[in-house]
């Protein structure tokens, strides 16, 4: 496992996770589809959120079972909580330091979002 350290645009929120990213997953729902993410799951054991707590927002529509946090300050979705399995994060890849170096090396994979499995 390798540690990656995420923030925000402005740098208000950091985090940190512990993972071997080899993928990441686009999905084409409403908002991930307007927002960009490039997504990679992780445990709440491999998840630090190191500064920024407070200026945190969450964002939630629909079933309110996925939770989408962004900071307050810039704007930028930097991690939450998916509906498949609220139980763990999903991060925004995009928002790690070394984005280039770990997309270069990662398969990309598709996330039915538009027709999600829990709607079927
Ligand atoms: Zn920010």
């Amino acid at each position: 496992m390798q540690t990656y350290r995420g923030s925000c645009h402005c740098g208000t929120v950091v985090f940190e996770i512990e993972a071997e990213i080899d993928h990441v997953s686009v999905c084409d729902c409403s908002i991930c589809c307007k927002k960009g993410i490039l997504h990679f799951p992780v445990q709440d054991e491999h998840f630090t959120l190191t500064e920024g707590r407070e200026s945190l927002s969450l964002y939630q529509f629909g079933t309110h079972e996925a939770s989408h946090w962004f900071c307050n300050c810039c704007g930028i979705h930097t991690f939450g909580r998916p509906r498949m399995d609220p139980s763990r994060y999903t991060v925004n890849v995009r928002c790690l330091d070394d984005f280039d170096d770990i997309v270069e090396g990662a398969l990309e994979k598709s996330f039915n979002g538009k027709q999600h499995p829990l709607d079927q």
